[in-house]
């Protein structure tokens, strides 16, 4: 029993010690390794002892393993918790260290307006479609109501690929795509990039941007367009503005028209902006042409529709007083984060 207790004190100095987890394994082994342990060895030695003394020393030595295996299982998880206190002071992040400054992107003025169009129009139950850049002639001009040698084609100046592979005109071809894919009724937004071969100046680019909308159903009116656009330009200039129609031709509507808002700049007085007018022409729309069904085997006699057409660079031109296009493709960030 003595060199039990001896034992004990033994242990309790160096349990004391314990400083990291290499001294802990050490007194783990020490008293508890299987094959050469001090309390493994003290028990195996309790058949030498005369036989009236070992139970009393049996039951003790077994007391105090479980003794020292809890006291070295809470000590174990101590020093896991200071090893973890410890690596997370390592790794200490100074929050009050001035933080790094990531230049942040913003959209391109024309995307603004293309995205506050868009938004007007899904909010109205239309749907927003896409379609080649690199288009065929069929959907550019043929299925538009626009033959071979129509003098439309010679107007448009068109940057052909091959002969019947160009870069599209307008956005209209998606037009006809869409009519392709779906029945009536139709409600969809086209916008896109256009190419045309004209000379870069004040008024002028090669490339440039159009939004287009069409609808197709049974029963749809002119007072169907006039209502659907009024309410749109409404949206997208300021409810005090006036929509004024004239006639327009466009070789894919019958009737046509052309559509002026009243000068955004004057109040529809008169002024530079508006040509001392008081009004500023807008877009382009009109009742889509029966041949154009046709071309999509939609019947003409039960359905109509109408459709209409915008540039995005002239809109936004008028929208920020912006008196050259070009400025809109120079990448020139002190233009462009003026739009922020
Ligand atoms: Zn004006």
């Amino acid at each position: 029993m003595l060199e039990v207790e001896n034992l004990v004190q033994e242990f309790r100095r160096e349990f004391e010690a314990i400083k990291n987890l290499e001294q802990w394994i050490q007194a783990r082994d020490r008293y508890l390794s299987r094959e050469r342990g001090l309390l493994t060895r003290a028990l195996r030695s309790i058949g030498r002892l005369p036989p009236e003394e070992r139970p009393q020393v049996g039951k003790r030595l077994n007391e105090v393993k479980e003794q020292i295996e809890a006291l070295l299982e809470q000590r174990l998880s101590e020093l896991k918790a200071q090893m973890t206190a410890a690596q997370l002071e390592r790794q200490r992040v100074d929050i009050t260290l001035p933080g790094y400054q990531y230049p942040l992107g913003m959209r391109h003025p024309l995307q603004q307006v293309r995205e506050e169009f868009e938004r007007i129009f899904v909010r109205m139950g239309f749907m927003v479609m896409e379609g080649p850049e690199v288009e065929e002639d069929y959907y550019n001009f043929e299925a538009l109501n626009i033959p071979a040698n129509h003098p439309a084609r010679a107007d448009q100046d068109t940057f052909y690929i091959t002969t019947s592979l160009l870069l599209r005109t307008h956005t209209s071809p998606v037009q006809v795509r869409a009519m392709e894919k779906l029945q009536p009724p139709v409600r969809i937004v086209c916008p896109g990039r256009v190419f045309r071969r004209d000379a870069p100046d004040a008024t002028h680019s090669p490339m440039f941007h159009q939004i287009e909308g069409l609808v197709v159903d049974e029963g749809i009116t002119m007072g169907d367009l006039k209502g659907t656009l009024e309410f749109f330009l409404r949206e997208a200039f300021g409810s005090e503005i006036r929509v004024r129609f004239r006639p327009g031709y466009f070789q894919f509507v019958e009737p046509g028209a052309e559509v002026d808002i009243s000068c955004i700049f004057c109040g529809g007085n008169a002024c530079r902006m508006c040509k001392q007018s008081g009004w500023i022409e807008i877009l382009g729309a009109g009742m889509v042409h029966p041949n154009v069904f046709r071309f999509v085997k939609y019947d003409p006699n039960k359905y109509t529709g109408f459709a209409w057409g915008m540039g995005i660079e002239r809109v936004a031109q008028l929208k920020y007083g912006i008196d050259d296009i070009r400025l809109f493709f120079e990448n020139d960030l002190r233009f462009l984060r003026q739009f922020n």
